[in-house]
């Protein structure tokens, strides 16, 4: 089986611009952070292959541009999505409120259905708790009347980085490999 049958997981995160989208992006894809802002124009794709439970599974994270770029051009990828990861600045309540914006954009453009997609959110940020907006209740409400996950990272200090990729692609890896099936990846 070639490389290229491996199952691929697409991964979008969504949020204002300036929340840290980028940042969270490129510390998951082993860069390092930098602390300089660089405009994402349109959307990126971050590519990572990853070993669970035995199988190779290529993830693709779409890392978007805010609002500006997030235009109608989006939406036929948005319809390949198999996650998607809303992301907020705890340090800047405006972001905490674009959310339900965000929530409602993405399942009408991606037509998925909310009450089974798999959706997490992500407060960045939190090496800057002298300057947190959020408290972490009220995000943790938030995702409770959605029945999602909630994680606090900072991509500055590594801080639960890798914990909400792995968290989300186990619980996509369950979906696209049944149980008990091994996919051989012999080049
Ligand atoms: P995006 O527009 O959502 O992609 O945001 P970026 O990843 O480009 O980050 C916007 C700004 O926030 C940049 O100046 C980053 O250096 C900064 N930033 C991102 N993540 C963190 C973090 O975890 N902690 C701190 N203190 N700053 C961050
Ligand atoms: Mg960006």
């Amino acid at each position: 089986m070639s490389q290229n049958n491996k199952p691929t997981l697409h991964i979008w995160l969504l949020g204002d611009e300036f929340v840290g989208k980028t940042s969270l992006a490129c510390r998951y894809n082993n860069e390092q952070y930098s602390g300089k802002y660089r405009k994402t124009i349109g959307a990126e794709i971050f590519r990572k292959d990853l070993n669970l439970n035995d199988n190779l599974v290529s993830l693709v994270i779409w890392d978007t541009s805010g609002y500006d770029g997030f235009k109608k051009k989006h939406t036929p990828f948005l319809r390949s999505a198999d996650c998607c990861i809303f992301v907020f600045d705890v340090t800047y309540r405006k972001s905490f409120e674009s959310l339900n914006f965000w929530r409602d954009e993405f399942f009408l453009r991606a037509e998925k259905n909310p009450n089974e997609f798999p959706v997490a959110l992500v407060g960045t940020k939190i090496d800057l708790e002298n300057e947190r907006e959020v408290s972490k209740q009220e995000a943790e409400d938030w995702c409770k009347s959605f029945s999602i996950p909630y994680f606090e990272c900072s991509a500055k200090d590594d801080i639960n980085v890798q914990e909400v990729f792995e968290a989300m692609t186990a619980k996509l890896a369950m979906k696209c490999i049944p149980k008990g099936i091994r996919i051989c990846n012999n080049k």
